[in-house]
């Protein structure tokens, strides 16, 4: 192989250099997501050991110490990415055992490198020490993965699962060959590819980590822009989003699609007698026995003021009833004690379903409304549907 490994070695130095930085910078707009300043200072780590790495290969057989301290610099920057990983997973970090694979390799890379230097056997105890951690990191990263940054940790996983098996087949490979000739300044493929691969899968796995926050980024955005921020239940962007995407699957599937739209009654009152505040926690104990009360497969949102929504997928206007009769009787067992004071609330509820109505949202919304405004007209703390409005004066 005619590739001179040392100035791969400076080239992916200086890169790894530049990927520190990116993940420094990256890393000041990043909130509360955590472990990019430990990936950020893996890449300087290793862009220190590639730097060692070259400088150990000038001469034959090599500045042993630089040997290493290069070394140990590649192990602490690969348990810093995988400190980091597990940091923005929020996962706990054994770090006994970190230490104890730094340790190991401090003590191979003394004994084979000043004591008893042998290269090859070096070059097979490093490669299986660096397997271990890399699968680790892959398993780490290909489990119990969000199912929206699924391709991020997939690619990142799969970057490690390629590392450890290059370390593996080297390992494998210097095992079988007693006599090959190893070290930086030897430029046979034997020694020099796995140099070069492991260099460029080291940036696949950096481009994965960024890919990784960038996703989370993303995801955070997107969950921030999709719910309430009081409350923490859906908002009405959300819920409308999420119409569209029911309106598809009921057309497809010929599912009833019911509507409930909830209206807590003179809460205006509530505000001007406890004040906003507690005008804020009656919301929020109305959208958490809300939001309790639904099965995984349908939608609840606050789609303004104190007004709110849902949506029951499979559900025709009766079952909906049910379910709206339901949750008026918990509403109005519920209390909230305010000093001295119990604090009761009722709500109005409307009720309809696509089988008259269609499945166009604003359509929905718009008969539930009607329904729901007959429930105040008729004295509040009631549930009315969309089909029996005739009872009501004002239909
Ligand atoms: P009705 O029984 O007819 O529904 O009467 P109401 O008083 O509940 O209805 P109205 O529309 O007159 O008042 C709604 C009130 O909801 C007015 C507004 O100040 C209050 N509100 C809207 N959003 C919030 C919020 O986020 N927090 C609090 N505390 N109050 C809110
Ligand atoms: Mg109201
Ligand atoms: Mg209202």
């Amino acid at each position: 192989m005619g590739l001179d490994a040392r100035t791969v070695m400076v080239m992916f130095s200086m890169l790894a250099f530049m990927f520190f930085c990116l993940f420094e910078l990256a890393g000041l707009r990043v909130g509360n997501i955590r472990g990019v300043r430990q990936w950020a200072i893996a890449s300087l780590c290793m862009s220190l050991g590639f730097s060692l790495a070259y400088f150990y290969g000038q001469t034959t057989p090599g500045h042993e110490w630089a040997a290493v301290i290069g070394l140990t610099l590649f192990a602490l920057g690969t348990c810093l990415q995988l400190t980091g990983i597990l940091a923005f997973k929020k996962q706990a970090v054994s770090w006994s055992i970190l230490i104890l694979f730094i340790v190991i390799t401090i003590c191979q890379a003394t004994w084979f490198s000043v004591i008893n230097p042998d290269t090859r056997m070096r070059a097979i105890v490093n490669s299986l020490l660096f397997f271990s951690v890399y699968t680790v990191c892959a398993r780490v990263l290909l489990v119990k993965v969000e199912a929206s940054q699924k391709l991020a940790y997939w690619f990142t996983g799969a970057s490690f699962v390629a590392l450890a098996l290059l370390m593996l087949t080297r390992a494998v490979v210097l095992l079988l060959s007693p006599d090959a000739e190893i070290g930086l300044h030897v430029n046979t493929s034997i020694n020099t590819l796995p140099f070069v691969i492991a260099s460029l899968l080291e940036f696949s796995v950096a481009f994965g980590l960024l890919l990784m926050l960038n996703h989370r980024l993303i995801a955070d955005v997107y969950q921030m822009a999709s719910r309430d921020a009081l409350t923490g239940v859906l908002n009405r962007r959300r819920i409308e989003e999420e119409a569209v995407r029911l309106r598809a699957r009921c057309m497809r599937t010929g599912e009833t699609l019911a509507i409930m739209m909830i209206d807590i009654d003179f809460f205006k009152s509530i505000n001007d007698r406890y004040g906003h505040p507690v005008g804020d926690k009656v919301l929020c104990a109305v959208a958490d026995i809300a939001q309790k009360s639904i099965r995984a497969e349908d939608y609840f949102a606050r789609y303004g003021g104190e007004e709110f929504c849902m949506l029951l997928t499979s559900t025709n206007e009766n079952e909906a009833l049910d379910l709206a009769e339901r949750l008026r009787l918990a509403f109005a067992e519920f209390t909230l004690t305010v000093g001295k004071e119990r604090l009761n609330i009722t709500v109005s509820i409307g009720v309809a379903d696509s089988s008259l109505i269609g499945l166009e949202f604003s359509d929905l919304v718009a008969a539930a409304d009607k329904a729901l405004y007959c429930a105040k007209e008729s004295g509040r703390n009631r549930v009315v549907t969309y089909t029996e409005m005739d009872v009501c004066s004002t239909s």
